[in-house]
């Protein structure tokens, strides 16, 4: 994978002094870095393909952790997410970021990680009897930045220690020597949303290929953290099916899939608003030209014929490989659900019980 180097740091008064300054300025001593009094002028002009060339540090003032927005009638898995960075230095043509941070597109990382764990510590000791699933990819990359920033090796001992949580890391990068060497004691899950590499070659620039995906995931393996993976998003075309079961079978002989905690599958899906900025930015992909219809979320997905079958498919191959890994659906209503596994989940809290129970 080629290395995102930033253009320029640029760092707000107040930030110098934390590791995460500290750990950048060692590892990207050649980027110039400038220290402004307010982050807020130094946000890009709205471009979103220029916002990821300069990168950001600022305290947040906010919270860092909510529980994920799921998606409207959609069956939820009950997940809470932290939010160490914002945008990704990789550009995925079909990220929903473009839409999500269109008016705020710098990418940008925040220097106060010690009241992002007095605040999760809080949470945890505040409801001792109940199990979390927390993530920090939604609004980033989990892994990507953290050859510059080591934000993993400030985190992964602090939650291998809480007694009722599972963090996961979740990457398309392969940046995983800073994970190496900490003890994750059974409370970390580094998982890769993964593709064939025929859509990560059209549509997944700047990421880690199939190949150094599961290097990694196998080196986090033997390195004794616990994994995932997300078919996420499955994009339908001719030949599909060939690519999506050799990739499972790829996965399945380079780890061992009793040390993985859950798989989830999800179609792509995407705005009209996405679309927009997608023929912009990426015209040439294919993903703008397969049939998609509406659903209740306001999101467009494969017709959903289309999607039970792509799902049975992929839970089939699954199965043949590992009979008894978790696997869930993303964004998906009941009534997929039940079409493809023959339940669906009562509640969010089910399902969130269902992926964190695994015998401890
Ligand atoms: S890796 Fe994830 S966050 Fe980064 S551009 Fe791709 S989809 Fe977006």
């Amino acid at each position: 994978m080629k290395n995102f180097v930033p253009e320029e740091i640029v760092v707000e008064r107040g930030s110098e002094g934390s590791l995460i300054y500290r750990n950048l300025r060692l590892a990207l001593p050649q980027v110039p870095l400038r220290l402004v009094e307010d982050i807020s002028t130094a946000n890009g002009n709205g471009d979103f393909g220029a916002a990821k060339k300069t990168l950001l540090l600022a305290r947040h003032k906010g919270e860092f952790l909510k529980k994920c927005p799921g998606s409207e009638g959609q069956v939820c898995c009950n997940y809470y997410v932290v939010n160490f960075a914002s945008n990704c230095s990789m550009d995925c043509s079909y990220c929903y970021l473009q839409e999500y941070l269109a008016q705020n597109p710098a990418l940008k990382v925040f220097s106060n990680v010690d009241d992002l764990m007095a605040e999760a510590d809080n949470l945890l000791t505040k409801h001792p009897r109940f199990f979390f699933r927390i993530g920090t990819g939604e609004i980033t990359d989990s892994l990507a930045l953290d050859p510059y920033i080591g934000f993993a090796r400030e985190v992964v001992p602090f939650f291998a220690q809480q007694p009722n949580v599972l963090l996961e890391l979740k990457t398309k990068s392969d940046c995983v020597d800073g994970l190496l060497g900490l003890d994750p004691r059974e409370r970390v899950v580094v998982s890769w949303s993964m593709n064939p590499q025929r859509v990560i070659d059209t549509d997944e620039h700047g990421t880690a290929s199939l190949e150094e995906r599961l290097r990694a995931a196998r080196r986090c393996q033997e390195a004794g953290y616990r994994l995932g993976f997300h078919f996420d998003p499955m994009i339908e075309y001719p030949g599909w099916e060939d690519d999506y079961r050799r990739l499972v079978e790829e996965i399945f002989a380079t780890v061992d899939w009793r040390r993985i905690s859950w798989l989830s599958l999800g179609v792509l899906r995407q705005t009209p608003g996405l679309k927009r900025t997608m023929r912009e930015r990426f015209p040439r992909t294919e993903l703008l030209t397969g049939e998609q219809v509406p659903c209740p979320d306001g999101k467009l997905r494969y017709f959903q014929p289309l999607r039970v079958e792509m799902y049975r498919k992929m839970f089939r191959w699954i199965r043949r490989q590992a009979p008894t890994v978790k696997i869930y659906l993303c964004m998906e209503s009941k009534e997929v659900w039940e079409q493809v596994f023959g339940y669906a989940p009562s509640c969010e809290k089910e399902l969130g019980n269902q992926l964190t129970n695994f015998g401890f």
